[in-house]
């Protein structure tokens, strides 16, 4: 017994600034806030909101925004598209969202490229794709300008 006291003593201190510094406080505050989600509409991450509090169980949607919109019919077939072209091609290649925004809007396909980015976020989201630039999987989140999207590897 006055081992293991000797040791616990010898070892305690060693120990004291992982429990009491400011990283075991973080992880202590981190611990309090509920899992992580991602919006139902635009497929980026959702910052927690004290708001929440009560029903984060129920949030789907980041913003009033997202949830007037979220999927229309016009959304899930971006989706689909994006999948049908993915697969018609080698397992490694990778299709750019205008891609998807062309076989489903034709001539009016700008006005898809917005929509067909958030496909490929949900996408991200449900464990399907993965969003590259310059070769590299990137966080869908907070990626800024031209995108690619491949499969899952
Ligand atoms: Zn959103």
């Amino acid at each position: 017994m006055a081992v293991v006291v000797a040791v616990v003593v010898v070892l305690g201190p060693l120990y004291v600034p992982g429990q009491n510094g400011p990283m075991a406080h973080r992880k202590r505050e981190a611990a309090h806030i509920p899992q992580e989600k991602t919006c139902a509409s635009c497929g980026r991450r959702m910052e927690w909101r004290a708001k929440w509090a009560d029903n984060w169980a129920e949030v789907r949607y980041c913003s009033a925004d997202c949830r007037r919109r979220g999927v229309n019919p016009v959304d899930r077939e971006l989706e689909a598209r994006i999948l049908a072209l993915l697969s018609a091609r080698a397992v490694t290649s990778t299709i750019c969202p205008s891609d998807a925004a062309r076989a489903v809007g034709g001539e009016d396909w700008r006005a898809l490229m917005e929509p067909a980015r958030r496909a490929a976020r949900r996408l991200v989201d449900s464990g399907e794709v993965q969003i590259t630039q310059g070769g590299s999987v990137v966080d869908p989140s907070t990626a800024k300008g031209p995108i690619r999207i491949r499969k899952i590897q």
